[in-house]
Formats: C-alpha cells, sequence, structure tokens
C-alpha cells in the first residue's frame, strides 16, 4: 500500500465537467490530480463525447468540432494549467475522513475536496452494428444530433418518457419519427403519450425488437422482430435514436453520498453534496439537460465551490487571488 501527497482538489471524471473543474482549479494553483478513468472496460476517459462525430452546437466553434478533438483539447488546456492525470479507475474512496481518501487498487491519494464527474451511461441494446454506427447515424442524444436529419425518416428506440421526448424533439428535423417499442404498453406518462399520439409525423411499431441496425458506413434501416407474430421486417431510415435510458455511475458512492432513486448525485446550493468538501457536477448530477456545455458549466461552478469551500476551511488556496 502506497500513499501519495494531500492534493487541494482531486476530480473523478474527465468528461466537460470534470475538465473544465480541472481547468478552473489548476489555474487557481489548487493542484488538481484528475483521475480519468481506464480505456479498457466500461470507463470512458473524455466520456460520452469520444463516441460522437461532429459537434456544431459547443460554442465558439463556428463550423463544428469533432467530439474527441474537442476533450482533447480541453484536457490538453487542462494539462497546461497544471492539472495531473492518471489514467486508472477509482476502485473505492472514504468521502467522509479528513483529508478524503481515494484508492486506485492499493495505492491511496489524498485530497482536501473532491469533485465528482463520473457522468451517465447511456444504455445501449448491445448490437454490434448499433457500436460499429454510433456517430454515424446511431445516436443517443437528439438535442446533439436531430439537426444532421433534416427532411429524413428517422427511428427512436424506446417506449419512456426519453423516448417521446426524443421524438417529439425529433419532427422538428425528420420527415417522419417511428417509435419502436420492445412492448405494446408504453413506459412514459400520459402527457407524453398524448402529446406523441397527437404528433401527424410520429409513428408506433410496437411489439418490436431490434434485430439490427443495417447500413454499410451509414445507418440505412432497422431489422425488427416482431415478438407477438414472430414477423420480421426492416424499416428504412437514415438515424435511430437510442433511448432507452441512462445510469449514472455511482455505484462507488452509495452509502456514502445520498444519491435519488434513479442513482443520480443529489446536491444542493450549486454543486455541494452530503458531505462537506465534496462537490457534484455534469451528468453524474444531470439527468434533464445533459449537454456538453451544461456539464461544462456546472464543471466551473464546482471548482469555484470547491475553491471558496477550501477557503472557509482555512486552506491556504493557491497564492493568486482568485480571478477565474
Ligand atoms: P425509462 O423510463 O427507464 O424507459 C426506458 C424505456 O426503454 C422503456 O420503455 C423500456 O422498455 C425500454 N428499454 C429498456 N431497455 C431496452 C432494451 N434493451 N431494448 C428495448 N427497449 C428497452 O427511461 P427514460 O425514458 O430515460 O426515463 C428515465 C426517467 O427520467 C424516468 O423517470 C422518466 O419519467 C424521466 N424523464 C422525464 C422526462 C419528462 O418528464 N420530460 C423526460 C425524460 C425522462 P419497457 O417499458 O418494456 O421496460
Amino acid at each position: 500500500m502506497t500513499t501519495e501527497g494531500v492534493h487541494e482538489v482531486l476530480i473523478i471524471g474527465s468528461g466537460p465537467a470534470g475538465l473544465t473543474a480541472a481547468i478552473y482549479s489548476a489555474r487557481a494553483n489548487l493542484n488538481p490530480l484528475v483521475i480519468e478513468g481506464e480505456t479498457i472496460g466500461t470507463d470512458q476517459p473524455g466520456g460520452q463525447l469520444m463516441l460522437t462525430t461532429e459537434v456544431e452546437n459547443f460554442p465558439g466553434f463556428i463550423d463544428g468540432v469533432m467530439g474527441p478533438e474537442l476533450m482533447a483539447n480541453m484536457r490538453a488546456q487542462a494539462s497546461r494549467f497544471g492539472a495531473e492525470f492518471l489514467t486508472r479507475r477509482v476502485s473505492r474512496v472514504d468521502l467522509e475522513s479528513n483529508p478524503k481518501r481515494v484508492w486506485v487498487d492499493d495505492t491511496e491519494y489524498l485530497a482536501s475536496a473532491v469533485i465528482i464527474s463520473t457522468g451517465a451511461q447511456a444504455l445501449m441494446l448491445g448490437l454490434e452494428s448499433e457500436q460499429r454506427l454510433l456517430g454515424y447515424g446511431v445516436s443517443t442524444c437528439a438535442t446533439c444530433d436531430g439537426f444532421f436529419f433534416r427532411g429524413k425518416p428517422i427511428v427512436v428506440i424506446g417506449g419512456g418518457d426519453s423516448a417521446l421526448e426524443e421524438a417529439t424533439f425529433l419532427t422538428k428535423f425528420g420527415e417522419s419519427v417511428t417509435v419502436v417499442h420492445r412492448r405494446k404498453e408504453l413506459r412514459a406518462s400520459k402527457i407524453m403519450q398524448d402529446r406523441a399520439f397527437a404528433n401527424p409525423k410520429i409513428g408506433f411499431v410496437f411489439d418490436s425488437i431490434v434485430r439490427d441496425i443495417v447500413g454499410d458506413g451509414k445507418v440505412e434501416g432497422v431489422a425488427l422482430k416482431n415478438t407477438v407474430t414472430g414477423e420480421e421486417t426492416t424499416i428504412a431510415t437514415s438515424a435511430v435514436f437510442v433511448a432507452i435510458g441512462h445510469r449514472p455511475t455511482t455505484d462507488l458512492f452509495a452509502g456514502q453520498l445520498s444519491l435519488d432513486e434513479n442513482g443520480y448525485l443529489l446536491t444542493h446550493d450549486g454543486t455541494r453534496t452530503n458531505i462537506p468538501g465534496v462537490f457534484g457536477c455534469g451528468d453524474v448530477v444531470d439527468h434533464t439537460y445533459r449537454q456538453a456545455i451544461t456539464a461544462a458549466g456546472m464543471g466551473c461552478m464546482a471548482a469555484i465551490d470547491a475553491e471558496r469551500w477550501l477557503e472557509s476551511i482555512g486552506e491556504q488556496v493557491g497564492d493568486t487571488p482568485t480571478n477565474w
């Protein structure tokens, strides 16, 4: 067992929230250590934008930017101001102790303040074609990608509020939107159902599972199987939006941090969690907006909250006045 020295700020997770927190806390001389996750397994260092192609709605990029490039730039920007990175996975935490303790296998890292930005994973169908075509017609974010499918047929998979919300939003762009659900009854709330049923651009295919997403280089169709009749059909489409739910990455914190009924981290007064000195930002907290820009904004808030908290407990913070 080895123990590192005490960092002022330790950040767990490296999507837009974690990296923005790293930029701000590094510029405030808080010597942040970012434990960014591993490149193998279920972690996704850089977050969900590493799985996207073009990002057209992040302010500042007139012609858009590729998701991985945007994240590489944020990481390099944080490094430039002295943020340290560890490409490993956190194995356990003790956030009540002072300093707070974070382990990566047998190595213990100590920090006065911890910022949690572990994100959420969009649940996927688990098809090989889905992974292959992610960013090439397969998407998990209508707000991000709907614009690319103007005048095209669009398919949405799922029967919950997310699926119907995405479907309704996508009617602004698509020539038609077909919701494919694995049962006959929708899980979505009555109001969302009423809104979707009343929309002439939305059609439904019930009792159907996705066998495959068809296309070579880009989505061309979706192969379905009716679970009642066994009939197999293929719908022509340019886009498949998978909207079957998200899972926040909070298993590590269960029993220490307050979570809501769906496992999202609960925060109050900005980004504060139930444990003083522990802050939460990005999709691990936010199940409403889920945008790179909102996550980045929350990362900024968490860094400022952490810096003010460190000052309030009398930590010597940085060596320059805070001007962010
Ligand atoms: P959800 O309520 O868990 O619904 C997931 C849907 O995906 C269900 O219809 C489920 O089918 C289907 N599904 C799950 N796994 C599947 C698979 N492997 N293959 C095919 N279909 C699959 O998730 P959500 O819609 O993301 O909503 C999450 C929470 O956020 C809910 O509490 C929801 O009310 C809330 N929310 C609210 C709003 C709003 O009010 N504006 C908007 C979005 C989300 P089954 O029904 O058969 O299980």
